[in-house]
């Protein structure tokens, strides 16, 4: 399933070859919705620099339409430097992202995004230890015991499997930095799975999505921008309209060829 274009580990301290836009955001944090950016780092306590949920970067993707790429472990810039997890903490994080989705009003679907980890290595690192190194991680399973424990999702306190990082990491047991991709696909018209607006078969309309904190976003260049109920009915009523006025033209269309085909036959 793996792509040829996704790469099969990064090099720390290296930058991607994009920037920040309409379709990718980077990300030094791990924060997806409010409940989980720590108090410290919150809007009310800080006046520059406070955490945002990666949620509303999502949330944006989805509303645009375009979908885009969240890029976790990467600074501002661009720069690679990765997130230490464990294969628990990498499960905590899928499954978080799983509960986040499902909290959004449509819910969003299994097959609108996908996450990828992508190993982080040391530009000094042999070809031989990387290698290994991609062995190793593939060969990581969890438990029986691991998939059934439940995870705590929407607080900022550790859960159990930051708990058993830190104590490995404490014992000496080295894990590895990741890059962690967090993916909204575009929207697709055709997709019969994705929910539309209204019960016209014929005419599909993409939902707006409310995140979990009832906020819709959308994605202007590289930022992301809060819309009110009055921005959302004004685009929903012209979207509408659009896609109604493209109907009414194929059907005028097919009229005047059966009115054409009905004058030849009285005609002959
Ligand atoms: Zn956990």
């Amino acid at each position: 399933m793996a792509s040829q274009k996704f790469r099969k580990y990064y090099v720390r301290g290296s930058t991607l070859p994009f920037e920040e836009d309409k379709t990718h955001e980077f990300k030094g944090h791990l924060n997806l919705c409010q409940e989980e950016i720590p108090p410290w780092a919150q809007e009310t306590k800080r006046e520059r620099g406070s955490r945002k949920p990666i949620s509303r970067n999502l949330n944006a993707f989805l509303n645009s339409g375009l979908g885009g790429t969240v890029f976790l472990g990467v600074i501002d810039s661009g720069k690679i430097f990765g997130i230490n997890m464990t294969k628990l903490t990498r499960d905590h994080f899928l499954k978080s992202v799983d509960n986040l989705m499902r909290r959004y009003d449509p819910q969003v679907l299994p097959h609108q995004y996908s996450v990828r980890f992508t190993p982080v290595v040391d530009a000094k690192s042999t070809q031989e230890a990387i290698v290994q190194l991609l062995e190793h991680i593939s060969s990581e399973e969890l438990t029986d015991a691991d998939k059934e424990r439940k995870h705590i999702f929407r607080t900022s306190n550790y859960c159990w499997c930051h708990k058993d990082a830190t104590a490995r990491y404490n014992s000496g047991v080295t894990s590895t930095d990741f890059v962690l991709e967090v993916i909204i696909k575009p929207w697709d018209d055709h997709d019969p799975r994705n929910p539309s607006l209204g019960e016209d078969e014929r005419v599909r309309i993409q939902p707006y999505y409310n995140n979990e904190e009832g906020k819709v976003f959308f994605r202007k260049q590289a930022s992301v921008v809060q819309y009110t109920i009055c921005d959302l009915v004004r685009m929903t009523r012209d979207e509408v309209q659009k896609k109604y006025d493209e109907e009414m033209d194929r059907l005028k269309q097919r009229y005047e060829e059966l009115l054409r085909k009905k004058a030849l036959v009285d005609g002959s």
